[in-house]
């Protein structure tokens, strides 16, 4: 019999696993990982599949666990719940309102796992918040022979450290206990400004505001800086008119249109460049968290995203803006900029010390190799991590001596995975061959 195709969003990775399974509970999930065992075969759970990297990918069973996305305890006093790992933050983040609670940061979309996020580093911004693995308070987690472990803090510290930031390498997890906080509203403010005046200005933003970020076209002198703060004011949503015409219009039908002009016709793209880097963003709203954090994104693209030490951040971007202008052809599809907070996570990008983050997308379905190629050397010069679930070249040979806690993630792998049933041609790249 044929073999079923799986693709991820990005339709980069195309696979045709030997087996697919989408069991509905634990149990089902825990004989599954048994029989791989048995049978000598490797096994990955793909979460949103929303990684553009080969990280989920796998050539024997391949896991969906969306029916494992129950809400399984709720202590409204302390904040800490225990959700399926396969619960999407667009779910998570419903069932937490209706508790009074929230995750107190979040990336650009809710359309991930929970599991699937925490396991890759996914992050939002804000120098005093960590990626969402930093709210990861336990880990239910399936051994290589179908054992299930409950590690924590005080339970398995050593392996729970590094399974926050696992790349589904340490085990799969069937549950996640996170600490939620009270709800919150944010005031956003989003304003256009010249790139010069964000750069000069970005040390002293990033201090001064709970959440901030900007955008900017690959080559241009403009900005779009997006500041988010925590408000006691009172709602004052976007109208829906101005929500439909400036999120859903403007930023993904007609951005996905002109994307769609240039890379059908190269050379309307020096024209597109020049209209989305002129294009003028003005919005000042408070909404609830969730609902500022996460935008859609209906216009799909290949990214790849790095993570850098604060202080370089500045440097960087002005040295892949000139690198841009250099480029035969524009880039249509802005650069991200971003910072976290230090946490002590292993394999997370912010691991050891705060980090500025940059992301360098293209429309989908356009060549990126001269553009990526150019971003990967410069982000090389400064040490830069890359986000694990987003394009990159890096080994386990480039990555060991960026990651101060290389060793403990490797040791943690070879005791709990001796025999390699979670790795996949992808984790044998960056994480070097099991043992
Ligand atoms: C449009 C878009 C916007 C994005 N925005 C952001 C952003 O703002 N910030 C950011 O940091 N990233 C962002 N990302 C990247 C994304 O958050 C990560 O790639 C994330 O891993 C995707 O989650 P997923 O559920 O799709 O996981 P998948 O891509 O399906 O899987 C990722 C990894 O998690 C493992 N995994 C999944 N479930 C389990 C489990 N139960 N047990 C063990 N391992 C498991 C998989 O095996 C794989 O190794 C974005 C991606 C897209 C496409």
């Amino acid at each position: 019999m044929a073999r079923r195709e799986i693709t991820n969003w990005s339709q980069l990775q195309r696979f045709q696993p030997r087996e697919i399974f989408t069991p509905r509970s634990e149990d089902e999930l825990a004989a599954i990982v048994a029989r791989a065992g048995v049978e000598g075969r490797r096994i990955k759970v793909m979460g949103a599949g929303h990684s553009f990297t080969a990280i989920a990918v796998t050539p024997d069973f391949h896991v969906t666990i969306h029916a494992l996305d129950q809400l399984h305890h709720v202590d409204q006093s302390s904040g800490v719940v225990t959700v399926g790992a396969g619960i999407t933050l667009k779910k998570l983040n419903r069932e937490l309102d209706r508790y009074g609670l929230a995750l107190t940061n979040m990336g650009d979309i809710d359309k991930q796992s929970i599991a699937g996020a925490v396991s890759t580093g996914t992050h939002g911004t804000g120098l005093a918040y960590g990626g969402i693995a930093t709210q990861v308070r336990g880990l239910r987690m399936l051994t290589p022979n179908g054992d299930v472990v409950d590690i924590d803090a005080n339970h398995e510290p050593e392996l729970f450290r590094c399974a926050r930031v696992g790349l589904g390498a340490l085990g799969i997890i069937t549950r996640i206990t996170l600490q939620a906080v009270p709800s919150f509203r944010l005031h956003a403010v989003e304003s256009s400004h010249s790139l010069d005046d964000v750069l000069e200005a970005w040390p002293d933003t990033i201090r001064a505001n709970d959440h901030a970020e900007f955008f900017f076209m690959p080559g241009g002198r403009n900005a779009a800086r997006k500041i988010n703060n925590r408000t006691d004011e009172p709602a004052a949503p976007l109208s829906r008119r101005r929500y439909v015409a400036d999120k859903l219009v403007a930023e993904n039908i007609g951005f996905g249109v002109i994307n769609r002009v240039a890379r059908r016709l190269p050379r309307a793209a020096p024209t597109v460049a020049k209209l989305l880097n002129g294009s003028e963003t003005n919005r000042d709203y408070v909404d609830v968290s969730h609902k500022v954090f996460s935008t859609p994104r209906w216009v799909h693209f290949y990214e790849s995203e790095w993570s850098l030490p604060l202080d370089s951040l500045v440097p960087a971007v002005r040295q892949i803006n000139a690198f841009a202008r250099t480029l035969g052809k524009p880039v249509t599809f802005p650069i991200e900029v971003r910072c976290a907070a230090a946490d002590d996570i292993p394999l997370s990008t912010a691991n050891g010390s705060d980090r500025g983050y940059i992301a360098a997308h293209v429309f989908w379905g356009t060549p990126y190799d001269e553009y990526f190629s150019g971003l990967w050397s410069i982000v090389r010069e400064f040490d830069g991590r890359p986000h694990w679930g987003k394009m990159h070249a890096e080994t386990a040979e480039t990555l060991a001596p960026r990651y101060p806690e290389w060793d403990h993630f490797q040791s943690a792998r070879r005791r709990v995975d001796p025999e390699g049933r979670f790795t996949n041609s992808y984790l044998d790249r960056v994480l070097g061959p099991v043992g």
